[in-house]
C-alpha cells in the first residue's frame, strides 16, 4: 500500500517523498482541497511514511507503525468509540477536558471537528479548544518511532481566536513533529 496506490496529485506525492528524504520535514503543512480529493489519505500516508521501519521516502504497509496508523483512517469508528468512551451525555466542560482525539498509533493523532454527542449530534461540529491544546502539548512529546504527525481535519472549523495556540508551534517547531492541516481552500 505505498504511495503509488494514491489516485491524485503526483507531484505534491514526490514532493511529500522529497521532504522525507532530505530529513528536514516541515513542522507545518497545509492541504486544502475540496472534500473528497483525499486530503485524509494522503495525510495519512504521510504519517505512515514517516515512521515506516523500512522505507524512508515511502511505506511498506505492513510492518507495526504502517500496519496501526492504516487503521487511522477508518475516522467514524474511531470517532463513535471516542464518544463512548466520554459518555454520551458530555456536558461542555467534559468536551474540553477530555478532548476528542482519534489515535491508532501513539505517535499518530487525527482531530476532526467533534459531534459532541451521539445521541444528540450539534449541527455544525468544531474543533474544540481541548483538542488544539492537547495537539500543542503533545508535538514536544518524544515519538516512540520517528516522527510525531497530528492531522488537523477541518481546520477551518477552528475559531481564530484558538488558532493562536498553534503559534507557539510555528514559534518554537518541535524537532520530530507535523502538524497536517486540512482545509477545503487556504
Ligand atoms: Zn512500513
Amino acid at each position: 500500500m505505498p504511495f503509488s496506490d494514491f489516485l491524485g496529485n503526483s507531484r505534491i506525492v514526490a514532493a511529500l517523498r522529497g521532504v522525507l528524504v532530505t530529513a528536514r520535514v516541515p513542522h507545518a503543512m497545509l492541504f486544502a482541497g475540496p472534500r473528497g480529493v483525499g486530503k485524509f489519505t494522503l495525510a495519512r500516508m504521510f504519517a505512515q511514511a514517516a515512521n515506516c521501519q523500512r522505507l524512508t521516502d515511502d511505506f511498506c504497509g505492513e510492518c507495526g507503525p504502517c500496519q496501526t496508523i492504516f487503521r487511522l483512517q477508518n475516522t467514524s469508528a474511531l470517532v463513535e468509540q471516542g464518544l463512548i468512551e466520554r459518555g454520551e451525555g458530555a456536558d461542555s466542560a467534559t468536551v474540553e477536558r477530555v478532548p476528542l482525539v482519534l489515535e491508532t498509533h501513539p505517535d499518530v493523532w487525527a482531530i476532526v471537528p467533534d459531534p459532541v454527542r451521539l445521541k444528540n449530534p450539534v449541527v455544525r461540529p468544531i474543533l474544540h479548544v481541548g483538542q488544539l491544546r492537547a495537539v500543542q502539548r503533545a508535538a514536544y512529546f518524544k515519538p516512540l518511532a520517528r516522527r510525531r504527525v497530528f492531522i488537523i481535519d477541518g481546520a477551518e472549523t477552528m475559531r481564530w481566536d484558538h488558532a493562536n495556540i498553534f503559534l507557539k508551534i510555528l514559534e518554537e517547531p518541535p524537532e520530530t513533529a507535523s502538524l497536517i492541516l486540512l482545509a477545503p481552500n487556504p
